[in-house]
């Protein structure tokens, strides 16, 4: 399986990283050693400035190449929460060199992700989600409030990219994003219900 990441896809993060609002999905991947399905997260020691990025995460759960936007949706039937992890500091040095930011994105276990919920469950415009940090909400997200929508987000990656059953779609983090440290406890809603816990060591 693989995962696809798409970045700045809520207008107030892109403003918050000093980022271009996108006028088109902007995607980069993780490996499957990114997943952290259990267990607690340990801090690598090449970064000192470990970020959290909350996110709604879609299910594959159908091949597909070419997908148009209206037949998205049938390619996915679980949205869960993850995190995608990022070493802010790492991922400032290759922006700044015009370098691939894999190294900074795609470490093992950079990809938590928390339980999912079957799509007929949501209404797919009306779910809300949060982070919290050691008891305190850091990120507060909506999924109105995304620049490209589950199915548009879908259609644009498998223009590039078959999609496969299994792989997991990080659908962007709204604003809020900042620093983890070791001891951290970090708890995800969605619509208010627990749906990933994680204990940073
Ligand atoms: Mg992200």
């Amino acid at each position: 399986m693989k995962i696809i990441c798409i970045g700045r896809n809520y207008a107030e993060h892109a403003k918050e990283m000093k980022s271009e609002v996108p006028t088109e999905p902007v995607f980069f991947m993780k490996p499957d050693t990114a997943l952290l399905k259990e267990g607690d997260f340990y801090m690598p020691d090449f970064t000192k400035d470990l970020h959290h990025e909350i996110e709604l995460v879609l299910k594959i759960c159908k091949v597909g190449k070419h997908i148009e936007p209206q037949f998205a949706h049938k390619y996915y039937n679980e949205i869960g929460l993850g995190i995608d992890f990022t070493a802010r500091d790492l991922q400032a040095q290759c922006k700044q060199k015009g370098l691939p930011w894999e190294k900074a994105k795609a470490f093992d276990n950079s990809a938590p992700i928390g339980q999912f919920f079957a799509k007929e469950e949501l209404d797919l415009n009306n779910i809300q989600f949060d982070l919290a940090v050691n008891g305190q909400i850091k990120q507060n997200g909506h999924s109105k409030d995304l620049l490209f929508s589950f199915d548009q987000v879908i259609s644009y990656v498998s223009k590039f990219v078959t999609l496969k059953v299994g792989d997991l779609i990080y659908t962007g983090t709204p604003e809020g994003v900042g620093p983890v440290h070791i001891g951290d406890e970090l708890v995800g809603h969605l619509n208010g219900k627990e749906a990933l816990r994680l204990k940073v060591c």
